[in-house]
């Protein structure tokens, strides 16, 4: 019942003009695209455009982050009215990248996805160790405590509304994936806590997306696995024929 869920993390790459033009080689493959869920994820300034072009295909644009306050003395910042009025559907919150360079911790991470929700945004939520939490044996623990902190105040009609993405820090732009076997067995762990703190029905239903050095070459072998619902995809996301493949990483051309 779960859908492939692909989605393209941009960071801070592509103008407006480059931004669009991928967008326009997205929105020929639409039509392919029936079956699975298909993301990206531009920087702000490409959001409006990017979301233009693709109106109508069933591919998602995203916003990469929000301020959780719904306006203000913020300068800087955009909030998630701003994101939703751009005509984007999702926002990737709890990045790995905003948790270690710009000090997001899990209570704010927490708040962002509350304004998220409230403006009708759905919310893919990054979680993940780093290498020394995994050489010290504390994965679940890590992950655990960022799913209850991150998701403290939603109740169970939220749950619909979100995605998870897996993002262990060391596979992050490193070039070092994990295994298909380390993936899975985190990504259960995901699913088996989501069933606990909501409902099984709930957890069953939850895309969980794995990111970190994801690419053409390991994509199928990830997706292989029964608890990996997806990819968060960033470098090899920022290539068309790249991002193309990995979409239709289950079809023969
Ligand atoms: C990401 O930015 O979410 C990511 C997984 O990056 P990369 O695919 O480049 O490791």
């Amino acid at each position: 019942m779960r859908r492939p869920f692909i989605a393209g993390n941009w960071k801070m790459h592509k103008t407006v003009a480059e931004a669009v033009a991928f967008a326009r080689q997205l929105k020929e493959m639409a039509p392919c695209c029936a079956d699975r869920d298909v993301l990206v994820a531009p920087p702000f300034t490409a959001l409006s455009a990017v979301a233009e072009v693709l109106r109508g295909t069933g591919i998602h644009a995203a916003a990469q982050n929000l301020h959780e306050a719904p306006q203000g003395a913020f300068t800087g910042e955009v909030s998630a009215a701003m994101i939703a009025e751009a005509g984007c559907d999702y926002v990737i919150i709890g990045h790995s990248e905003r948790r270690t360079l710009f000090g997001e911790d899990d209570a704010l991470i927490g708040r962002k996805i509350v304004a998220a929700l409230g403006c009708g945004l759905k919310v893919i939520f990054c979680i993940g160790e780093t290498l020394q939490e995994r050489e010290a044996g504390l994965t679940s623990a890590v992950v655990e405590r960022q799913v209850k902190e991150g998701l403290k105040a939603l109740r169970i009609d939220d749950i619909r509304h979100l995605v998870i993405a897996y993002e262990p820090v060391w596979a992050i732009g490193t070039g070092k994936t994990a295994t298909p076997g380390q993936a899975e067995e985190v990504h259960a762990f995901i699913r088996s806590l989501m069933g606990r703190l909501y409902s099984k029905d709930a957890a069953d239903a939850l895309a969980i997306l794995y990111g970190g050095s994801v690419k053409p070459d390991n994509m199928a072998e990830l997706m292989a696995q029964p608890n990996v619902d997806g990819g968060l995809i960033g470098g090899a996301s920022l290539d068309f024929d790249s991002f193309a493949r990995m979409v239709m990483y289950d079809k023969k051309d």
